[in-house]
């Protein structure tokens, strides 16, 4: 099965890009929302997390406190690796299992840090999604009730356009004047022709 990886900055539009892909019929597996998930539920993944950030980082109904975990790493690139090296592992097992479930030509797993992390090393295809930082920031705000000043806070622990296209077999354009679904069935189309 192919597997094709879509990521972008934070409000580029991945989630919007990836709603129409399932309308082709494509999964989508979501893997920031997947990490979020395991965090509540895979225990080995609990105790890694309590042993580097202490038991303050679980909620007394035991879910993550996702505000306290994000108030420690936020200004801390050590921490914050080191946060994703305990998750990691757990996401990609998460979807290689997903992945034995699925019966299509192709899947997607969505990321932030497709590249950041190295995941993209584990797809056959990559797409990135490119917006103009201003747009992201006024639809993150919009979006999330946020700041400008945090949402570019957050762009700053992501890869730059530039780094990201550098790799991306795809790029699919998401500013305003932009039509999303053309470009989408256009790299649809060549995934399922030559995978
Ligand atoms: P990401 O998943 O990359 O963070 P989203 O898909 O959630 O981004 O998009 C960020 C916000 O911008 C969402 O509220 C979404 O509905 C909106 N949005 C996405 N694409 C467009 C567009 N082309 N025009 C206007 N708003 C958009």
């Amino acid at each position: 099965m192919i597997k094709v990886g879509i990521t972008g900055g934070i409000g580029s539009g991945k989630s919007t890009v990836c709603k129409v892909f399932r309308v082709l019929g494509v999964p989508v597996f979501e893997a920031d929302s997947i990490a979020k998930q395991l965090m509540n539920t895979d225990l080995l993944l609990q105790k890694k997390l309590i042993d580097l950030f202490g038991p303050s980082v679980y909620q007394q109904d035991q879910t993550i406190d996702r505000k306290y975990l994000a108030g420690i790493v936020f200004n801390n690139p050590s921490l914050l690796g080191q946060l994703n090296e305990i998750v990691h592992p757990a996401v990609r097992k998460a979807f290689d299992e997903w992945c034995l479930t699925q019966q299509a030509p192709y899947v997607i797993h969505e990321a932030a840090i497709l590249f950041e992390s190295g995941f993209y090393k584990m797809m056959d295809k990559t797409i990135t999604v490119v917006t103009d930082t201003e747009e992201r920031v006024d639809r993150v705000v919009k979006r999330d009730h946020s700041t400008a000043e945090l949402v570019i806070q957050r762009m700053k622990n992501q890869w730059s356009d530039k780094e990201r296209i550098k790799l991306a077999d795809f790029v699919i354009g998401n500013n305003d004047q932009e039509l999303i679904i053309p470009q989408i069935v256009e790299i649809d189309k060549k995934i399922r022709a030559h995978g």
